[in-house]
């Protein structure tokens, strides 16, 4: 605990302020004025904290603040987590809270309201109380130019007979610096929801001190600090060579690949070759639905952008069925007094495109159950491609209706019967088809916006791959 230096009360970081506040008196203290015996000194690397792991999924978090402890952020379990005190790789900078849990949930209040069909569980005040701050690790790079680079011009000219064509050896002293590059360095946190609370501003960041963590929960570091070294160099170097190519005297070459010359000539972190680890912001909420699957919603804490799972509520989404199958059929009246043909041709194209809906669905399904696109969850765990749960959650079996209708509309044109009604009848026979495809779109739709339950078991007896 840190101890309030007016009366001994315990401190929490106060977001309002930027500073310490005392529990009792209100006094505010400096974070970077005040320490415990275990933070240590700056040259030992790391600092001491409490480390809180879920018995049911796995999942890590660690504070300095020993008052906090409570449910399982990442599964949503309500038993109690284990506590161990660890020693925990130093981060070098922080970017502090700057939007305060009511401000969090007036974001999310916003953004809930308008998922019409969302489960009323999800706007429930009580539920919104358990939005709690988390410190998320970044790698963050500093990448420097600053060296004479050369790279190939070229000029053509055209006379009367010939193209002359002369080469040039273009030379330039580059002084170039990009900082805060910056990616999720945590396992457990999602790379689609670190891409879609983006960005975080880096020049807001400072030092770290322990203290920061007060009231406060950080994921621990765990992916492989070169792990996205190749796409911050990249980053850096596709800018420069845009802001080279633009350059007033080069503009009338030619030029050759820049890229090339430019490989190898950056440095990271001046001479550390490494990134360091920045914790930035969030605020973190999740809910574990009936059919036992998550939905998170998780606010930048400096910006405010938000990113939250919002499924449909089945029981809400049948009410609205209902209600719409009034103006629908109303709809088919309406179609009635069209060619018996023409009716059939645009059911035809509705089935058709409520197909090319679900087959989208389900291919977006594999990919993210596949994480193929989470490189920080790829690397450490592997590909996890549970064909298995990938059938259960992706069958390809609501497709049926609409293919069905297809088929009896197919039938019915080549027939080319003379009654009217075949037409008529094929036309309801494939909207009821398409309604069962839409509502199997709606039941992907669930699993597309919830998450299955994490499971960490990597992590179990205590990896420290952070540290090398
Ligand atoms: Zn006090
Ligand atoms: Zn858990």
């Amino acid at each position: 605990m840190y101890a309030c230096p007016n009366c001994g009360g315990g401190l929490r970081f106060d977001i309002p302020s930027q500073k310490l506040k005392c529990d009792y008196c209100a006094t505010l203290t400096d974070p970077y004025d005040i320490s415990r015996d275990k933070d240590a000194d700056m040259q030992t690397d790391e600092y001491g904290v409490t480390l809180f792991t879920c018995p049911q999924c796995g999942g890590e978090v660690v504070t300095t603040d020993e008052s906090i402890t409570g449910f399982c952020t990442f599964c949503g379990a309500s038993t109690m987590l284990d506590a161990r005190m660890k020693n925990e790789k130093r981060p070098a900078k922080i970017i502090t809270f700057k939007k305060t849990k009511e401000d969090c949930k007036e974001i999310y209040k916003k953004t809930a309201g308008r998922a019409f069909f969302a489960p009323k569980e999800l706007k429930d005040p009580e539920y919104l109380e358990k939005f709690r701050g988390i410190y998320i690790p970044y790698w963050v790079y500093d990448i420097e130019y600053s060296k004479d680079v050369a790279f190939s011009g070229m000029r053509q000219t055209a006379t009367a007979t010939h193209y002359i064509t002369d080469y040039y050896r273009l030379q330039s002293n580059l002084d170039a610096e990009y900082t805060g590059i910056s990616y999720d360095a945590s396992a457990s946190f999602d790379d689609h929801i670190s891409e879609s609370i983006a960005p975080f501003n880096t020049a807001n960041m400072q030092d770290f001190t322990p203290s920061f963590l007060c009231g406060f929960y950080a994921d621990t570091a765990d992916t492989d600090k070169n792990l996205y070294r190749d796409d911050a160099v990249s980053a850096a170097q596709t800018d420069l060579s845009n802001n080279i190519l633009k350059i007033n005297k080069f503009t009338s070459y030619n030029i050759g690949d820049i890229a090339k010359s430019l490989e190898g000539a950056e440095r990271i972190n001046q001479e550390e070759d490494d990134p360091v680890i920045g914790l930035f912001p969030v605020w973190f909420l999740s809910y574990r639905t009936p059919d036992n699957r998550v939905a998170y919603a998780v606010v930048n804490a400096e910006s405010g952008e938000i990113s939250a799972d919002l499924p449909v509520s089945v029981g809400k989404y049948t009410l609205f069925s209902l209600l719409i199958a009034i103006p629908i059929f109303g709809l088919l009246a309406f179609l009635f007094t069209m060619t018996p043909k023409v009716t059939l041709f645009i059911t035809g194209a509705i089935a058709v495109i409520s197909l090319i809906a679900y087959g989208r669905e389900i291919s977006e399904i594999k990919k993210r159950h596949m994480k193929y696109d989470d490189k920080g969850f790829y690397a450490k765990y592997g590909p996890k491609a549970d064909e298995e749960e990938i059938k259960k959650v992706a069958p390809g079996r609501g497709a049926i209706g609409a293919v069905i209708g297809l088929i009896i509309i197919a039938a019915v044109l080549i027939i080319n019967p003379v009654d009217d009604y075949w037409y008529y009848g094929a036309a309801i026979a494939a909207i009821i088809g398409v309604f069962i495809t839409i509502t199997g779109i709606i039941r992907r739709f669930n699993i597309l916006s919830t998450r299955p339950l994490p499971k960490f078991l990597n992590r179990k007896g205590g990896d420290d791959s952070a540290k090398d």
